[in-house]
């Protein structure tokens, strides 16, 4: 069967068609992300993460394996960072789950929004988009992603003309650092998100905690 993009590819493997109340995906993530019918207007990230841990649960409902939302949220925090949790792998593999299989059919923000642009035809106009309280971390968070295939493009190429052996096999990190124009202070864009602030010293004369959106 033909798939759509890895989006439609994984619904149809891993039959997450009944995760959505009504059996439609695709309705349900477009009326999230436009914020329609009932829904508050949300932001890839968390839309992702819905769709990453309905996946892990349809693999652990699968391999009897609890379903518990603090054991997903938990499972899902640990397999989705750079490093994979060995421990965690380790259990999943008693379990009869290959971990980074996993890993690598978790969506990124990115897949994610080419199958709402691409294949759904969706798109939020810029006003729209300032409403969306996560517009800023996706967007970000996309920036790294394309980043990400840069590299991976060069490093195929220069694994190809034996300049760096092996080069594709690397994972590759990518950081936005944002420093204080004062002093040495330097914070992770995700992290200064989180704390509200770049510098305390320095730059952090008008704290506004972050909007939660509706
Ligand atoms: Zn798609
Ligand atoms: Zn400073």
């Amino acid at each position: 069967m033909q798939h759509c993009c890895k989006v439609g590819r994984l619904t149809a493997t891993y039959d997450l068609q009944h995760a959505a109340r009504d059996g439609d995906v695709d309705g349900y993530l477009r009326a999230r992300w436009l914020g329609q019918d009932e829904y508050t207007e949300t932001g890839l990230r968390p839309l992702k993460e819905w769709f990453n841990k309905q996946l892990l649960k349809s693999v652990y409902t699968d391999h009897n394996r609890s379903t518990l939302a603090t054991r997903v949220d938990a499972d899902y925090e640990a397999l989705s960072g750079e490093e994979p949790d060995i421990s965690l792998l380790g259990e999943l593999e008693a379990d009869g789950i290959d971990g980074n299989q996993l890993r690598s059919d978790f969506l990124s923000t990115s897949t994610l929004y080419r199958h709402l642009t691409d294949c759904l035809s969706e798109s939020k106009s810029n006003n729209a988009a300032e409403g969306d309280s996560d517009w800023e971390a996706d967007k970000v968070d996309y920036a790294k992603e394309v980043v990400e295939r840069s590299v991976r493009e060069s490093l195929q190429s220069l694994e190809n003309k034996s300049m760096i052996p092996e080069a594709t096999r690397s994972t590759i990190k990518t950081e936005v650092i944002l420093g204080c124009p004062e002093c040495a202070t330097q914070v992770r864009f995700e992290r200064a998100l989180e704390r509200g602030y770049i510098c305390q010293d320095h730059m952090a004369s008008e704290i506004t905690g972050p909007s939660d959106g509706g």
